[in-house]
């Protein structure tokens, strides 16, 4: 924490914070906003204080438009997914009402590059430590091509995270190493972007009681954002713009992240969201835990990569190629008997049509045959 900010009062802060905002958006230049929103508390809280900063201009002062961005997965938790979608329609609806230049957003990612169509279509095995194939695919990428057409379209644009010093250490190193000292810092891949980090020296406790005070200005309460930590028992996925940001997604063992993530050791939140009363998603946990368990099983893993070729070790052992096709079949009906049980869309038609598409080819190319060998190492190209 900067040593200014250690010395106000949390009032103060907030005061100084919406100055900062101010002063920002009144600026000379026109580069556009983009508030990079997930629905957890910190970019709620920057949202907060976005908003209230526009209502206190008036109408023919907020001439820069505000994008609010979220990114979707497709595997989200159930439940994280359904809030952020109401989050974003109540935030749609009451920045019309309040004739607000707001922009709501919710990117994710392409057709083909779907956790399920890389997974049960072309056989990549359930991500790991090792082979963490999902992140960019997922979050980085969808994210990233919003930025950077706007950033075509506007020249520069200026991205609000809320992201903390306080949430990790490894935040705060990555938040220092980022920081130029100033409010503006040129993002570090994606040129033409400046980020923007107005809460970064707010503990987690002043964000909640923030929250808790005061109501968002786009309608509703904090009231459910609060019962889903509450369940949930915790952390939040940011929303991830570039690696930086990557080894907070699906390290930590108490955070909102991909229902299918097997990354993490245990699923905590989902844990959380059963005990607190939801048992219709116990079918999605046991799914995680089984993803898991078959990922090294060397009678469901391919011998050849998906460029046919076959790879070893320097201890001469083989390195797995993807699922096999049976493998793949079976983890598909495993997927829909939990759709079923759940009643929950765990997988898109659209995915589906792309799956079956691969399948087709793979098995024209006759990629199917099974390792005889134990899997320690990934190979799927
Ligand atoms: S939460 Fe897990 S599965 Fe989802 S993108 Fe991050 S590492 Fe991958």
């Amino acid at each position: 924490m900067s040593e200014v900010a250690a010395c106000l009062s949390l009032e103060d802060k907030i005061e100084s914070v919406l100055g900062d905002l101010l002063e920002e958006y009144s600026a000379e230049h026109d580069h556009p906003w983009i508030v990079g929103f997930s629905g957890g508390k910190d970019s709620t809280l920057v949202l907060q204080f976005v908003i209230e900063m526009l209502l206190s201009l008036p109408p023919s002062a907020r001439r820069r438009t505000v994008h609010v961005v979220a990114n979707d997965t497709l595997v989200e938790a159930p439940l994280v997914a359904k809030h952020l979608d109401k989050c974003l329609a109540r935030i749609r609806t009451g920045s019309e009402a309040l004739r607000l230049p707001v922009t709501v957003i919710k990117t994710s990612p392409k057709a083909d590059q779907t956790f399920w169509v890389n997974l049960i279509g072309r056989g990549y095995p359930s991500p790991s430590r090792t082979f963490r194939w999902c992140t960019d695919r997922m979050k980085i990428q969808p994210t990233s091509h919003y930025i950077r057409s706007q950033v075509a379209s506007n020249g520069k644009v200026i991205l609000l995270l809320g992201v903390r010093r306080q949430e990790s250490s490894t935040r705060a190193v990555s938040v220092n190493r980022y920081s130029n000292g100033g409010r503006l810092n040129a993002h570090n891949d994606l040129q033409g972007c400046l980020v923007y980090r107005p809460i970064v020296d707010f503990s987690t406790e002043e964000v909640w009681q923030i929250l808790l005070q005061r109501r968002p200005p786009w309608g509703g309460t904090h009231r459910d954002l609060v019962t889903l930590y509450k369940n949930g028992q915790g952390g939040e996925c940011p929303l991830v713009i570039d690696k930086s940001d990557a080894p907070s997604c699906g390290t930590s063992s108490s955070r909102f992240g991909c229902w299918t993530c097997t990354v993490v050791v245990k699923d905590r939140s989902m844990e959380g969201f059963i005990e607190s009363g939801q048992e219709n998603l116990e079918p999605l946990l046991e799914m995680r835990d089984w993803l898991a368990e078959i990922r090294n099983d060397p009678t469901r893993r391919m011998a050849h990569r998906r460029n046919g070729k076959v790879t070893y070790l320097a201890d001469g052992s083989l390195i797995p190629g993807p699922f096999t096709l049976t493998a793949r079949r079976e983890i598909m009906d495993r997927l829909l008997e939990a759709q079923m049980a759940t009643g929950e869309v765990l997988i898109t038609e659209d995915e589906v049509e792309h799956i079956e598409r691969i399948w087709a080819e793979d098995a024209a190319f006759g990629l199917g045959a099974a390792v005889a060998e134990p899997a320690d190492s990934e190979a799927v190209a």
